[in-house]
């Protein structure tokens, strides 16, 4: 897929489909920019509560994967925004690690 800025804010939202949920995350484990566009909307939204000190891309990525597999693994029970909260917390939370911009 190609950069888009609204599917990012979607996905902090919460808003996507698993299909498109699953394509933002791929994109977002390449696109250094629209990483960039994930954390900045994070931190404007105030979305993160703590600020890791990860500053490595892998951990990133790694957290990424094993939100998606977590997810996979748990059964069906829960809402889609539970899922999505699973994938997206630490996604958010990696990406305001890797940022520059840090406010303290
Ligand atoms: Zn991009």
């Amino acid at each position: 897929m190609k950069c888009n800025p609204e599917l990012v804010s979607a996905f902090l939202d919460g808003e996507l489909d698993d299909v498109i949920l699953e394509a933002v995350i791929k994109h977002l484990m390449e696109c250094e920019d629209c990483c960039q566009t994930l954390s900045h909307l994070a931190q404007v939204r105030d979305a993160i509560t703590d600020q890791v000190t990860v500053s490595d891309p892998e951990a990133m990525t790694q957290s990424i994967m094993m939100a998606i597999q977590n997810e996979r693994i748990l059964p069906v029970k829960h809402t889609l925004h539970d899922r999505l909260m699973r994938v997206a917390a630490p996604v958010a939370r990696a990406a305001a690690a890797l940022s520059p911009m840090k406010t303290p």
